[in-house]
């Protein structure tokens, strides 16, 4: 999973899953081996629950009901966990990103994950001493919040934000499905010029 999104290693398997918009591996396998068993069998047990053949009237709504069953558990999970606190800003609900993949652009990635050149990813690795930021003399540490809402030395950058969105600041968690759903945010976003 990790691979996949190219990203740190120290990344939450929970985060970068949501930032690839994929359920747990193991999730996808059982769906597989719940569809498999129910070709013979009367019934089979997913996570938990008891799933009959002739519950549903075709496969595909068969798959489809293993999916979103899937999904809740994945957003459950998603919401207990306290690893990957940058993503949970951008993605407070799971499915935000659910089967769209987020992999296309490195920048969209560091922010997303709070990974990257940032000088609080920096300290926490030992790389910096100090965490807060250096391009402004706010004394804030420089995570990706700060600089896409806060760093005073990238008003210009965020002001090409403002314009596309109309109603800067708009929620971070407005912001994570911007950077989905919309290449220009992307592009606006790489501006910035974080570099992973
Ligand atoms: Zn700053």
């Amino acid at each position: 999973m990790r691979t996949i999104i190219g990203a740190y290693s120290s990344v939450s398997a929970e985060a970068a899953q949501t930032i690839a918009g994929l359920p747990a591996l193991h999730l996808m396998l059982e769906e597989s081996l719940v569809m498999a068993q129910l070709k013979t069998a009367e019934e089979a047990t997913f996570l938990g629950q008891q799933i009959r053949r002739g519950q549903h009237a075709t496969r595909k709504a068969r798959r489809q009901f293993l999916q979103d069953l899937s999904l809740r558990e994945s957003q459950n999970k998603w919401k207990q966990t306290t690893k990957g606190p940058t993503t949970h800003w951008f993605f407070p609900r799971f499915h935000t990103t659910w089967g769209r993949a987020a992999t296309s652009s490195p920048i969209k990635v560091s922010i997303l994950i709070g990974h990257g050149e940032f000088q609080c990813c920096l300290f926490r690795i030992g790389k910096s001493e100090d965490p807060t930021c250096r391009n402004c003399d706010n004394q804030e540490n420089d995570d990706s919040i700060h600089r896409i809402y806060g760093c005073p030395a990238f008003r210009d950058q965020r002001g090409l934000l403002r314009q596309l969105t109309r109603d800067w600041p708009i929620s971070p968690a407005e912001f994570g499905r911007l950077m989905v759903e919309e290449a220009r945010i992307v592009e606006a976003v790489e501006q910035f010029g974080i570099t992973e």
